[in-house]
């Protein structure tokens, strides 16, 4: 019986629990989750959390390669006040190769439309009109308190910072779902993907008229909107046309759970990957290769634009680190540093679901509280569109994560055939450097509040500092 159980152990995997394998542990990861939450409470927004790590960037004493007396071994590079690198410059030559951990720091999102302003007519309410980003499942985003983050760029060109929704005292905004007795035939009737449609997602503004006491004017309560919003940031109705706002879920991130072992919160995908990955640079000293944090923005929406990962924003930076290191920047020994490179797409996965086990498939799965996940592929179908990491660097990571005792599981997204989704993996593949996933779970990902262990997030923290260190 002795012998069986000894040879199960020796010979069979099976996945550690941090709690119980990594007991001495436990008041490190929730000690982590304190900063981490203030983190995301802090940073709700991509232009937020790039203004999040300017600051701690500077702090930190990493200069910026774009001005004149960049020096040193710690640099970073901020582009359009929504993306970012960030790096240490290793004992070996950049050209040996980089260790580099992407995430993106963008989250679904209800933007604003850039004519969003009306007023019903039948309702005589202040509306704006919406037009949601990412895949969000739209139900989800009614009849919850929702906060207004962004920027307007006036007439003169200033940049005008707003956000509405945050502090205990200002106020907070609303879509208003329909009430149940009346949603037989406009929702109840159909599928659970149509019965919110993109056209009913209007944002309760304002319900306040203008009063002049001579005559009675038409849309008064969009002119005492404007009104307001003129005296309190100096805008006018034309300068939302050019402007980026965003509607996110208004309110902090929590503990989560009656021990406190979780963290409930909006845009764990990815920001937890970004907060960690960051964490883990700060910790490195002298590492032997150069180590590399990019925050890139758009993943929820293809990757796509000039601040996405299929940019060109982070080959221009390695190559800059090459010419800042004194080395061959030429295109191609740029081209021959990615090859050598090493990338970890942080980024979440699915956690297995208690209320909907069925769509994973357990032994593959991430499982809360197990660690963070280290994920060979993506995809939908026959791993279609998958970056599909080789045995070799996926053995790596895991010997590294070993060493360094990370609590690291392997994990897949849900059952063959289930649905799938992808990351960033495969665009940073195309450079031809090795590349493999790995991050916490969550479950109810692209939900408005997203919930991880504190255990794994701790563990992806862990688990990019050992990369940084043995990679
Ligand atoms: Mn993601
Ligand atoms: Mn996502």
């Amino acid at each position: 019986m002795k012998k069986a159980k000894e040879l199960q152990e020796k010979l069979g995997y099976k996945r550690k629990n941090f709690w119980k394998e990594f007991p001495k542990e436990t008041e490190a990861a929730f000690d982590f989750c304190e900063d981490y939450k203030k983190f995301l409470s802090t940073c709700k927004t991509v232009r937020e959390t790039i203004t999040y790590f300017t600051k701690i960037l500077s702090q930190k004493k990493f200069t910026n390669l774009d001005e004149n007396d960049a020096k040193g071994k710690k640099v970073f590079r901020i582009a359009r006040n929504k993306n970012a690198a960030m790096a240490i410059i290793g004992k070996q030559p950049v050209s040996t190769g980089v260790n580099l951990v992407v995430s993106h720091i963008d989250a679904p999102r209800v933007d604003l439309k850039q004519n969003p302003l009306y007023e019903d007519n039948t309702t005589n309410l202040g509306i704006m009109r919406t037009h949601y980003y990412g895949g969000i499942k739209k139900y989800q985003w009614m009849s919850t308190p929702l906060s207004l983050h962004g920027v307007v760029i006036t007439k003169e060109g200033e940049t005008v910072n707003i956000s509405i929704g945050e502090n205990e005292d200002d106020p907070v905004f609303v879509m208003p779902d329909l009430l149940p007795h009346l949603a037989r035939k406009v929702q109840y009737s159909k599928k659970i993907g149509e019965a919110v449609d993109a056209s009913k997602m209007n944002l309760i503004f304002s319900s306040m008229p203008y009063i002049d006491d001579d005559e009675d004017i038409k849309e008064a309560v969009k002119l005492q909107t404007l009104v307001l919003l003129n005296e309190k940031y100096d805008i006018t109705e034309a300068d939302f046309l050019s402007a980026e706002l965003e509607i996110v879920p208004a309110g902090k991130s929590r503990d989560a759970g009656l021990d406190k072992s979780m963290v409930l919160g909006y845009g764990q995908d990815d920001r937890s990957c970004a907060y960690t990955s960051a964490e883990a640079l700060f910790e490195v000293e002298h590492p032997e290769k150069t180590a590399i944090v990019y925050l890139a923005d758009k993943e929820e929406i293809g990757s796509e634009g000039n601040t996405g990962a299929k940019s060109i924003f982070i080959l221009d930076f390695i190559s800059d680190l090459l010419k800042h290191n004194q080395e061959d920047f030429s295109s191609a020994n740029l081209r021959k540093t990615l090859i050598k490179s090493q990338i970890l797409s942080a980024d979440v996965n699915a956690a297995i679901n208690p209320n909907y086990p069925s769509v994973h498939e357990k032994e593959n799965a991430v499982h809360l509280g197990q660690g963070v996940s280290i994920t060979k592929f993506t995809g939908s179908g026959g791993k279609s569109g998958s970056n599909d990491a080789n045995a070799e660097f996926n053995h790596k990571i895991m010997r590294i994560f070993n060493e360094e005792n990370v609590n690291w599981q392997i994990g897949s997204l849900g059952k063959v055939d289930e649905g799938g989704g992808g990351t960033i993996a495969k665009f940073m593949a195309q450079h031809g450097a090795e590349v493999i996933d790995c991050g916490p779970g969550v479950l109810g990902m692209h939900s408005l509040y997203e919930l991880t262990s504190k255990a794994d997030i701790y563990s992806a923290y862990k688990g990019y500092k050992a990369f940084f260190k043995k990679g």
